[in-house]
């Protein structure tokens, strides 16, 4: 075994749960389940379906195949849909297999489902997103006519705005429930949730709100920051006045400074686009990037705690709303893209 990397991401996961269990109650009378693709957008699967699970939480969403396999010991297999549903052969009898529910998606795969023998599975109606689904035009099909469905589902474009496409997509999600005999409907992911009961149904899909992410004004309050990544300070250099940090010396000293190289870089998510720009956290202190970012480390200024020294441990201002408006980009973004680097 190698030493510990000095970088980990810390999971507060009693805010995890503190988030589902808000977006349960916003959920009115239907059942929050938990959108964990992307190795749960990033803060890793097993550990959040273990937390969720616990917390009471019974439908789990992921978007591959292989994304499935890492939580079969953890929960039933028959409580874990799968969005993509099945490409191939192989994808359906994998899913037979395995006891897990496909998303068919199309007629070919309500096909590709049937002939490995079908069973229980989720139908994605397409309302208006034309991103993954059945259009409501094959609907009446006789090969979805076979399937046998838990979940009839579809999803919303633009539930994050008021705009006339949400209510669109309703009634089109009304109108397909009346098509297709399924056992529970299900329609809004996080920012969905908000916008009331005519979105609810059966079953809610929360994802980036459970994470810390605050997609709608109505939820600022109430959600929970879950991510913190966390860095070691390298070493602790003093500049003078006139000495330039990192490449291309974007940042040049005006003062003595005493500044530390902390273990957190692009390669680690950090983006480059925090140049000159992110703050890391010690205690109350707020200790600015000076910069460029480079692969694998940052430069901070020390200023305001004296008392930090190499080896000691730094949090970066990670909160998602403050930080996807000060980078542009998305808070589903900076979760995802956090590296393989950090221990979990
Ligand atoms: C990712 C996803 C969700 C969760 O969406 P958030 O905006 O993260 O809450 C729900 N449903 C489907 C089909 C998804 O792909």
């Amino acid at each position: 075994m190698s030493p510990e990397p000095p970088l980990r991401l810390r999971i507060d996961e009693a805010a995890l749960v503190h988030n589902w269990r808000v977006l349960d109650r916003w959920s009115g009378a239907a059942r929050a389940g938990a959108a964990v693709k992307a190795d749960g957008y990033g803060l890793g699967a097993r550990r959040v379906v273990h937390a969720l699970a616990g917390a009471g939480c019974e439908d789990f969403f992921v978007a591959h195949w292989a994304e499935a396999d890492p939580l079969l010991d953890l929960v039933d297999p028959a409580t874990i849909s799968v969005l993509h549903g099945p490409l191939t052969a192989d994808d359906a009898a994998y899913a037979k297999a395995h006891g897990l529910r496909p998303v068919i998606n199309s007629v070919q795969q309500a096909q590709l489902w049937l002939n490995v023998g079908g069973g229980l599975c989720d139908l994605m109606v397409d309302t208006g997103i034309n991103r993954l689904g059945v259009p409501m035009a094959e609907l009446n099909s006789a090969v979805i006519a076979a399937l046998t469905v838990d979940v009839l589902m579809s999803h919303l474009a633009s539930a994050d705005e008021a705009v006339p496409l949400n209510g669109l997509q309703v009634e089109r999600w009304k109108a397909a429930r009346g098509l297709v005999p399924h056992r529970r409907a299900s329609l809004a992911n996080s920012a969905g949730i908000i916008l009331g009961a005519d979105y609810h149904g059966d079953l809610t899909r929360p994802g980036i709100a459970l994470y810390g992410g605050v997609p709608c004004a109505a939820l600022s309050n109430e959600i929970r920051q879950v991510a913190f990544p966390e860095a070691a300070i390298l070493q602790v250099r003093a500049l003078r006045a006139g000495d330039g940090v990192g490449y291309n010396a974007t940042f040049v000293a005006d003062r003595p400074l005493r500044v530390g190289v902390v273990s957190l870089g692009y390669a680690d998510g950090y983006l480059r686009c925090w140049s000159d720009k992110g703050i890391v956290l010690a205690g109350k202190a707020r200790l600015p990037v000076l910069g460029r970012v480079s692969m694998d480390m940052i430069v901070v200024d020390l200023s305001a705690a004296p008392q930090l020294g190499e080896g000691d441990w730094v949090t970066a201002d990670y909160a998602l709303p403050e930080a996807s408006a000060r980078t542009g980009l998305s808070q589903y973004e900076l979760l995802t893209l956090l590296g393989r680097r950090f221990v979990r």
